[in-house]
């Protein structure tokens, strides 16, 4: 061997080791890619998180379960692409911004534009790079070398050239519609930004006068402040009681306004009176029946929700100022005819929590249909695949019932719609390059569309636009259409549909061919993760604590795909337990390596365990290997987990022991081994600990070794290591050292003790036995070890466990004091019986059952079953003394 392993650390320190490893991976290039033609390469475009971001554990999760698929393929020889950026977040950057500069007494309106502009982008540079940096903490191995902004150059050309061509094609338009509009940030918002929030308000029953008569008709409205822009009153064609009224006149209370009497299939019967007044620029229902029946469209609000002059003499009134007042002015005038109250679900905006107004205005829209079909063909023939398949129908609903987009939004930050309109002829240009004069009449007088494009507008390009397109370069040739989008199941409308009809659109190829969608992240308790409910928790406070790849296998182990997760302080501190575990194991095999060991497997004589720790490594090898296929990376990893833990160390470091100064028959060869396709199968959830250990186990591999983990190659079954007849004979005696601990824990046998134990063996398994036995002694610190046939005469009170294939008998007068034993469960059941009665009186007692909530008494109910149970146990123990 020659080189003399130098001594590891104790205690593996994640600050120091994953710092310097980083920095090292980095210097290397390791994350860069080599174009090669001769092979299909491994693609993923991380999803944009945005520059107002904080590093929160959902992009934790992404970035864990990205950085796994990405380790696990560069380590298969295939160059693999994982392409960082940053979203520019126009809504939500601008209202940072916006809440900054209100600390200093001003308003963006202060500033002018191109202040406040500059003011964003400065925030940008201060900001921006902060989840990168702290992307790197997580052990993200994406290519920082091809990291893209959204306002970059290249995506800048990107989304004006999708415009203008949307808009060459027809597929682009600017239209007077109802959007809905956020007072407080004075910009539409899509459908998707509005959170919905059941409400307790109230159903005000108006009475509107017939014209020249003293009849009358009574609407109901959640929102009485519209009535001054009602165009009419509707009632169902089939509704009797008003069939006489249909055509009349009615006079609006207050402002006076005549407006007719109509009939429309859509007005609901059973809705407040039947008859229904139609708001058309203030509802989106009302707003279809007006384009029915021609009516007008009378806009009352201001953009900032204050009252326009249609409003008459609530001009310049807030509008729930103006409702409060209109309310009181029906009153007086005797046309309020009663007020309900009536819980119904309010529109608020996303960002800002103010109330959402539907409100016409115009905007540009992305006529949708053209472009869904193609999206909708490409899931439904299987050329994308989303994982899990349940949410192929969540899409496809949503697809084919998908309306325009509006993509303009009045905000000052984003990309700017690159239309101009001409001042002379009034035309419109719309250019990818800023015209110096007009093109229809030449004109030099012009001036841009003051809105910018909505943030997922250019988040939908993604895909190639970070790779260079509209150009044709060399990255988009080889790295387009891309392998996996991986992101959380709550943004596939907002954000994979638009890709995926972009991407179609534009390349004439899917972006991607499989969507992952995991899960969102939980507390212990199953809570949502929120500001408002205190329990968010800050990754780089658990990485501080735990460690980056406590937190990693945390995240990974045992979820599974569109599931939600849990995570705990128990399940980190499992995870920290696990890195312990780990780093301790490698220490004792290493420090047991000297220049005259020989670890030659080649050369190794193997005894049953050895062969045995082999089998199940390459089953283990196999199984990851398909799960790791099938995007089960929890399943994966749970199982490495559990190998490395319960087998290797627990088992098969603990029996090796026995042999180690064994010249002839040293395990050395095989711990090796194990540790070193151990540690490859961990990298890609563990990157930095399997890292650090394996650059002390490299220099034994000998041959041609790569100089780092993780760009070694993943380890690959060798089926003729797998042997069922090997893993057979070792369960039985596994099962008999579990038996046995188990014993010694329920009857509290302090660790040290060694006890007596007798195995009653079938002929068949005696001999696999009789060669384990001395590891059985150890394991279970069982001694003297008696190994007899069945049918044996058993002694006197003792403890016996049958297993398949094998009886383990334990006298009991070896394991415990038997009086100490009996008091002691004695006062166990006497406690336990008292607890019983306690509970049944309190579960007999009526005013107890009907007053406490339901899942108290639940609670109550299941506490006594448990105590029953136990009950029974401790009685069982007492009469086995
Ligand atoms: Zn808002
Ligand atoms: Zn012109």
């Amino acid at each position: 061997m020659g080189t003399r392993l130098s001594e590891i650390p104790k205690a593996y320190d994640p600050q120091i080791v994953e710092a310097r490893l980083y920095k090292h991976w980095i210097e290397k290039g390791y994350f860069t890619p080599k174009i090669d033609c001769t092979k299909q390469p491994f693609v993923i475009i991380m999803p944009p998180p945005n520059i107002t971001g904080e590093l929160h554990l959902g992009h934790a999760l992404t970035a864990t379960l990205e950085d796994i698929m990405t380790r696990w393929h560069r380590m298969q020889g295939e160059p693999t692409l994982w392409l960082p950026g940053i979203d520019h977040a126009g809504i939500a950057t601008q209202f940072v911004v916006e809440k900054m500069l209100a600390k200093e007494g001003k308003t963006r309106h202060d500033l002018g534009r191109e202040k406040f502009v500059e003011r964003v982008w400065e925030w940008r540079q201060k900001y921006g790079n902060n989840i990168a940096e702290q992307h790197k903490r997580l052990g993200a191995s994406c290519d920082w070398s091809r990291e893209r902004f959204t306002m970059d150059a290249g995506p800048y050309r990107a989304v004006r050239t999708t415009f203008v061509r949307l808009y060459e094609k027809g597929l682009i338009y600017r239209g007077e519609r109802l959007v809905n509009w956020c007072p407080r940030c004075t910009t539409a918002v899509s459908d998707l930004e509005v959170d919905h929030k059941d409400t307790n308000g109230n159903l005000w029953y108006v009475r509107y006068n017939l014209k020249d008569s003293s009849d009358f008709i009574t609407v109901a409205t959640t929102r009485p402040e519209t009535i001054l822009g009602d165009t009419a009153v509707a009632v169902n064609p089939n509704d009797a009681q008003y069939t006489h009224l249909v055509g009349r006149t009615v006079v609006l209370p207050v402002v006076g306004r005549e407006i007719p009497i109509i009939m429309d299939e859509s007005v609901e019967q059973a809705f407040g009176t039947g008859a229904v007044k139609v708001t058309p620029a203030h509802d989106p229902i009302d707003f279809e029946t007006g384009q029915r029946h021609n009516l007008p469209i009378i806009n009352i609000l201001n953009p900032n929700g204050t009252m326009n002059e249609n409003a008459g003499p609530y001009r310049n009134l807030d509008r729930f100022e103006c409702r409060k007042q209109l309310v009181a002015d029906l009153e007086k005038e005797g046309l309020l005819v009663k007020v309900e109250p009536h819980q119904h679900a309010v529109g608020h905006c996303s960002r800002c929590n103010a109330v959402i107004e539907p409100w016409v205005s115009k905007q540009w829209f992305v006529k949708i249909a053209p472009l869904a079909q193609p999206a909708i063909a490409a899931v439904a023939d299987g050329r994308i695949k989303i994982i899990p398949e349940r949410f192929n129908k969540v899409y496809l609903n949503w697809m084919e019932n998908i309306r325009d987009w509006c993509i303009s939004r009045q905000l000052w930050w984003g990309h700017r719609i690159p239309v101009w309109y001409c001042r002379d002829c009034n035309e419109m240009n719309v250019a990818v390059e800023e015209p110096k004069k007009c093109k229809h009449c030449g004109s030099t007088r012009l001036e841009q569309d003051p809105d910018v494009l909505d943030t997922w507008f250019s988040s939908g390009l993604w895909p190639h636009s970070t790779l260079g397109w509209p150009d044709k370069t060399e990255d988009l040739d080889y790295f387009y259409p891309t392998s996996v989008m991986e992101t959380a199941y709550d943004i596939i409308f907002f954000w994979v549909a638009r890709m995926i009809m972009m991407g179609l659109e534009n390349m004439g190829d899917v972006p991607f061919r499989t969507v992952y969608l995991h899960g969102l992240i939980r507390d212990e308790k199953g809570e949502k993760m929120s500001k408002v409910k205190g329990n968010v928790v800050n990754p780089l406070d658990l990485i501080d604590k735990y460690g980056t790849d406590a937190l990693r296998i945390a995240l990974s182990t045992g979820t599974s795909p569109g599931n939600d997760i849990k995570l705990s302080d128990s399940k980190l501190e499992a995870s920290r337990n696990f890195c312990n575990k780990l780093w301790n194991a490698s220490r004792f095999i290493l420090g047991n390596i000297d220049e005259t060991s020989n670890i030659d497997l080649s050369k190794a004589k193997l005894t049953i365990e050895d062969r045995w720790i082999l089998s199940r490594l390459h089953r283990l090898i196999q199984h990851v290997d398909q799960s790791m296929k099938d995007f089960q990376f929890g399943e994966a990893f749970r199982e490495i987990h559990d190998f490395v833990w319960g087998e290797f160390c627990d088992w098969y470091i603990e029996i090796s022991k026995l042999r180690l100064k064994d010249k002839e028959n040293s395990p050395l060869p095989v711990l090796v081994h194990v540790l070193d396709t151990s540690l490859r199968l961990l990298h890609p959830a563990m990157p930095f600990i399997t890292e650090e250990i394996w650059q002390n186990v490299r220099p034994l591999l000998g041959g041609d070794v790569a100089e780092s983990i993780m760009i070694s190659p993943y380890p690959t079954a060798d089926v003729s290591r797998i042997d069922d007849e090997v893993e057979k004979r070792m369960a039985i005696a596994i099962d008999i050292v579990r038996a046995i601990r188990n014993t010694r824990s329920e009857l509290h046998v302090e660790p040290a003790k060694w006890i007596e134990a007798t195995i009653a063996v079938t002929a068949d398994m005696k001999q696999a036995i009789e060669t384990q036995a001395q590891s059985i002694e150890i394991l279970a610190r069982a001694r003297p070890l008696t190994i007899i046939d069945t049918a044996h005469e058993r002694p006197d009170k003792a403890k016996t466990i049958v297993l398949s294939g094998a009886e383990v008998i334990l006298p009991m007068s070896g394991m415990v004091d038997m009086n100490v034993e009996r008091t002691r469960l004695q006062k166990e059941i006497d406690g336990c019986t008292n607890e019983i009665a306690r509970l049944e009186v309190r579960l007999a007692d009526e005013k107890f059952t009907s007053k406490a909530p339901a899942q108290v008494v639940e609670r109550e109910r299941g506490k006594l079953t448990a105590l029953k149970e136990k009950l029974a146990t401790l009685n069982e123990r007492l009469s086995e003394l």
